[in-house]
């Protein structure tokens, strides 16, 4: 199956309230996607002109594997742009539900399909490669999105971008409009979807198996508002649970994570899908035990697929066996079961206390506490790191 990754962590990503990056930031991520193997990005808006357009020719010029698009109104001083920043590929976005036709623009639909014919034709006249954005599609009329889609096609766009713009869609309506927009129209159709109500990933793939050949991915998720459809989570959720191998080398997906993380300024939660710290960190008896005999016990992947690493942590929920573990794994020492258990106690009982899982170094003291009061002779902890 041919399945394309359009990563927009570039423009839309930037978009988010707050976010900038430097050009060297914006350079540097087009090369990490380009490595990870996204098939196109989406690299800014050159009609913004300055700073951005000479990031975009920067992008440009590397000569990446991944096909670079740029972002446009659709109108023809913006594709002018595009063309002065040596662009081969553009985005052309026009509003095709009636608030923002009416609300934002005060026009009319007529003007809309004027418009999207003429900026489409334009940039087709000048051997362009065009993603045709609808944007809030998800809120048009059904009907004057076929006829926008139509003749979006009509004038040679090469795709339609079908964009959830405030995130409202729901997995099983977005399979319904995809499959019809695909049997009614016969275009190539792209997903661009907004996570507001938590569901971008979902709809993201859920017009993937309707039919969609493309996608629209951000690194982490980044976006305005709750953001758009996570780079990480689409690429895991197609491999995992849909079988579909996306191209992508996973193993790069934590270092791009971390990176756009750091350089937003925005850290991610513990809990995050695919790249968080906690994903394959395991404290509780059971999940600890599980993973420590059998990795797929509580484990939906592998963390080396990711470029994590599993972690096992002793904490208030601990079992025996993750003690027996921490001290042969990272001590050296094999525990008689009395003493292991004496150890769970004391390291339960300080999590607690101290509200979080114990370090080491607090396991190995707990470890010559017990020894002391015992008398006992045991051999020394091998501390490493
Ligand atoms: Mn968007």
């Amino acid at each position: 199956m041919d399945l394309f990754i359009d990563d927009t962590t570039l423009r839309d990503g930037e978009q988010t309230a707050g976010v900038v990056f430097t050009n060297e930031e914006k350079v540097r991520i087009a090369q990490m996607l380009d490595e990870v193997g996204v098939h196109e990005i989406e690299a800014g808006i050159p009609a913004m002109g300055g700073d951005e357009m000479a990031a975009i020719r920067s992008i440009i010029a590397l000569g990446l594997r991944a096909r670079i698009l740029t972002w446009n109104r659709a109108v023809i001083s913006d594709i002018d742009a595009s063309l002065r920043c040596g662009s081969q590929a553009v985005a052309l976005s026009i509003p095709v539900s009636d608030i923002h036709i009416e609300h934002r623009l005060g026009q009319s639909r007529g003007w809309v399909l004027e418009s999207v014919r003429r900026a489409t034709r334009y940039a087709k006249s000048h051997d362009l490669y065009v993603s045709v954005n609808a944007e809030d599609a998800s809120r048009a009329a059904p009907d004057f999105l076929g006829l926008f889609a139509q003749n979006a096609r009509e004038a040679g766009a090469d795709r339609l971008r079908y964009c959830d713009t405030v995130g409202v869609l729901e997995p099983f309506r977005t399979y319904e409009v995809i499959r019809r927009l695909i049997e009614e129209v016969g275009i190539d159709i792209e997903m661009h979807t907004h996570n507001d109500f938590g569901m971008a990933t979902a709809n993201a793939i859920a017009g993937i198996k309707a039919g969609a050949k493309y996608v629209n991915t951000t690194v982490n998720g980044l976006g305005e508002r709750a953001g758009n459809a996570s780079l990480a989570e689409v690429v895991m959720a197609l491999k995992h649970i849909e079988k579909i191998d996306p191209g992508i080398d996973t193993t790069r997906l934590c270092t791009v994570s971390r990176y756009v993380a750091e350089v937003t300024q925005r850290p991610l939660p513990v809990s995050t899908p695919i790249t968080g710290d906690n994903i394959f960190a395991h404290e509780s008896g059971i999940h600890a035990d599980g993973v420590l005999k059998y990795p797929a016990t509580y484990e939906a992947f592998s963390p080396e697929e990711v470029g994590l690493e599993r972690r096992i942590l002793v904490g208030k929920h601990s079992g025996s066996n993750t003690i027996h573990f921490k001290f042969a794994n990272e001590f050296g020492i094999e525990l008689p079961d009395d003493l292991a258990r004496e150890i769970l106690a004391r390291a339960r009982a300080l999590a607690v206390k101290r509200k979080r899982a114990l370090f080491s170094k607090e396991l190995a003291l707990i470890y010559l506490e017990v020894c002391k009061e015992r008398c006992l002779d045991l051999p020394p902890l091998k501390i490493s790191g």
